[in-house]
């Protein structure tokens, strides 16, 4: 692999051909909600499970960290928090992916620092077995709750946390600006991504080598949480790098 381009390198070119630039956001009072994606123990709590961090990771400790925050913040004014939780039954895999985030286990469960969440006033919470929370809203009889809740609240901007980055927050997002643009979500105007609440995985292409996974499965966390951002910002969803 001599003479193989570094990470660094990849992230300096990525920032200058495309290019992500988170900028403050102003919100509407009474009129903003905030959602949060899988910030759950089998994603977020070092050791619990295949895709939560082996050692303690500082992108995914910001990430919680700042999500409490906002979501104190949130609730404090009385405005609406949206929570979801990636949950799955034993014998109902999810491929590519290895068992993850099984009901029963606790890896289901939102990590200790938003475990306050649960029960609370306010908050809104939503299993799903998929990745793309927005298809995991939808009931059997074709409701989907998240639109449910962005018109119920009369939302006009929505902002997203969570992880991970370029998964579940950016399939979630995107379906979104898609049901915006199709009229089928009220009065929604912003779909937000407040970056320093959001996270992704870690899993270099050396590792991946090392585990006998597919090329595919390497996923060095500072590029995808990048193009993440940046597959998000070119579809019309708001970067911010602060809420004001
Ligand atoms: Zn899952």
């Amino acid at each position: 692999m001599s003479g193989a381009i570094t990470i660094d390198q990849l992230l300096a070119g990525l920032g200058q051909h495309m290019p992500v630039a988170p900028a403050p956001y102003k919100q509407t009072p009474g009129k903003t909600g905030l959602v949060i994606i899988d910030e759950v123990n089998g994603f977020a709590t070092v050791g619990c499970g295949p895709l939560a961090p082996p050692v303690p990771n500082p992108q995914v400790t910001r990430m919680i960290a700042e999500t409490d925050r906002l979501a104190r913040r949130f609730i404090a004014a009385g405005a609406p928090v949206f929570v979801t939780r990636d949950v799955h039954e034993a014998d109902r895999p999810e491929p590519p992916y290895p068992p993850h985030c099984i009901k029963g286990t606790g890896d289901e469960e939102l990590v200790p620092a938003l475990a306050w969440l649960t029960g609370t006033s306010g908050v809104t919470i939503l299993d799903k077995d998929c990745i793309n929370s927005f298809v995991g809203a939808i009931q059997p009889d074709g409701r989907n709750l998240l639109l449910d809740w962005i018109t119920d609240n009369g939302l006009e901007a929505v902002i997203y946390t969570g992880i991970c980055t370029d998964i579940c927050v950016m399939d979630a997002v995107l379906a979104l600006l898609s049901a915006r643009n199709h009229g089928i979500a009220g009065k929604l105007r912003d779909v937000v991504i407040y970056e320093p609440a959001c996270a992704t995985y870690d899993l270099p292409r050396a590792v991946a080598d090392d585990l006998s996974l597919p090329p595919t499965a390497s996923h060095p966390q500072a590029l995808a949480h990048h193009l993440g951002l940046y597959f998000m910002a070119s579809r019309g969803a708001v970067i911010a790098s602060d809420l004001v």
